[in-house]
């Protein structure tokens, strides 16, 4: 989502007369997009202003920006780092070439929200020229309140984007060589705009798009319909992977988290997942330890983890969020040293079940989409499957961008190594 944001800031930029800059050395102005979901992603920040600091030293000029949730969190104090000349959370980016004006005099925050704010007519100036892959922003924000999560306070309310600005955007990736697309959102699901829900709008964005991938991130597990995995099962460049965040596999700390579903809606989901679209990749975000997890609780989301057999997830352990509600009202009880422990244990588990369910393709025939070199060796290229598993196989004549039919012969629990047969 930041990268989606950044490209945004890029065009208002670039609309005002800048260029992008590979070297931060020879930059005029530095713009530091920032994520507030856990702490240790807020410290990384701090560190970096640190850095910035020496920059600003040697290059008076210089102007250091910082945008993004941790600008919306943490306001003006992030002028204490010496580092900062201005700051702008999320609904302020139109107005950022403005503030780096201003900042000849002082430093200037601006974190006002403006509900009606979706960035329409920006069309996102794309960094990673290397890339076949881009991101299209369809809502902005979250309505949601999950009790840990500091997202709704930092992105406002929830809004969508313009069906049309959407398909705009996705028709020029095509347009420019891009092969794959991800319709971003906090939850794609909620998704409105007229006579377009999230269905009709990812069936008409992949038949508008017929030459790449369609995929989209994330689904709310209370509201992912029967209609949204017909139209996935219907069309065949919408990929077939659901990213479906879980958080914990026990009723009463999914009550505590607010998530407004319990285990067995989840499980269902899942079955209709299977039932419609049989050979769909699953992935999930969980997170342990969090206000008065038990250890029977925790054991809960370790047999979730097995029932559903994931081939992947992103795990983390509880981070405390100033001013969300479980901040304010519930007790963040469980000790550091047993979130260590729980979330080792977590990763432990996971690796076991992607390996297995990464041995359980050998021998299969996936359709993968090149994406470039493999990390380990140049003869090697890597792509991914509809299910988004990453797989390595010799470069033959193809080249980044192609499809190949590959069929899997070796499998670690990260990825799959194959031969291509097509
Ligand atoms: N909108 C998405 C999640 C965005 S945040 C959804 O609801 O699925 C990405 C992930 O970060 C969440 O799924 C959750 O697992 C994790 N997360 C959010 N707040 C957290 C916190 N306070 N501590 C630890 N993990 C958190
Ligand atoms: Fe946070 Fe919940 Fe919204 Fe996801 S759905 S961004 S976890 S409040």
């Amino acid at each position: 989502m930041n990268v989606a944001d950044s490209e945004m800031v890029a065009a208002i930029m670039k609309s005002n007369g800048y260029e992008t800059t590979d070297d931060i050395q020879t930059a005029d102005v530095v713009v530091i997009n920032t994520c507030s979901v856990r702490d240790n992603a807020e410290r990384k920040i701090w560190n970096r202003l640190d850095f910035m600091k020496g920059l600003k030293h040697r290059n008076k000029n210089l102007k250091v920006g910082v945008i993004g949730c941790m600008a919306q969190r943490v306001g003006d104090k992030l002028f204490d780092s010496g580092a900062v000349d201005f700051v702008a959370g999320p609904d302020a980016y139109r107005h950022i070439p403005a503030l780096v004006e201003e900042t000849d005099l002082k430093p200037v925050a601006d974190t006002d929200f403006d509900i009606t704010e979706t960035y329409a007519g920006i069309e996102p100036l794309r960094l990673d020229r290397e890339s076949i892959s881009g991101f299209v922003s369809i809502t902005r924000g979250c309505n949601n309140f999950c009790s840990y999560c500091i997202v709704p306070y930092t992105r406002g309310r929830e809004r969508s984007r313009s069906a049309d600005d959407i398909i705009r955007e996705s028709e020029n990736l095509q347009a420019n060589g891009y092969k794959e697309l991800t319709l971003l959102g906090q939850n794609v699901n909620s998704y409105i705009c007229g006579e377009y829900n999230f269905p009709k709008l990812i069936e008409t964005v992949a038949r508008r798009v017929p030459e790449m991938r369609v995929r989209f991130t994330t689904s709310h597990p209370k509201d992912i319909s029967d209609e949204l995995l017909e139209a996935i099962a219907r069309n065949p460049n919408i990929c077939n992977h659901i990213h479906l965040p879980v958080q914990s596999g026990s009723n009463t700390v999914l009550e505590r988290m607010n998530r407004k579903y319990t285990r067995e809606w989840y499980l269902d989901r899942i079955a209709a997942i299977r039932r419609i679209i049989p050979d769909c990749g699953l992935s999930t975000d969980i997170f342990c330890g969090f206000c008065g997890e038990t250890e029977s609780d925790y054991m809960q989301t370790v047999d979730l983890m097995e029932t559903v057999g994931f081939d992947s997830a992103f795990l983390f352990k509880y981070s405390n969020r100033p001013g969300t509600f479980a901040s304010k009202n519930l007790v963040d009880d469980v000790p550091e040293e047993e979130k260590v422990a729980r979330l080792a244990r977590l990763i432990e588990i996971q690796n076991r079940i992607s390996l297995e369910r990464n041995r359980s393709d050998i021998g299969k025939i996936f359709e993968v989409l090149v994406e470039g070199e493999s990390k380990r060796s140049t003869d090697m290229l890597c792509g991914r499957t509809q299910q988004n598993k990453m797989v390595v196989f010799d470069r033959m004549t193809l080249k980044k961008g192609d499809y190949a039919k590959v069929k899997i012969t070796e499998a670690s629990s990260a990825t799959l190594k194959g031969i291509v047969i097509q």
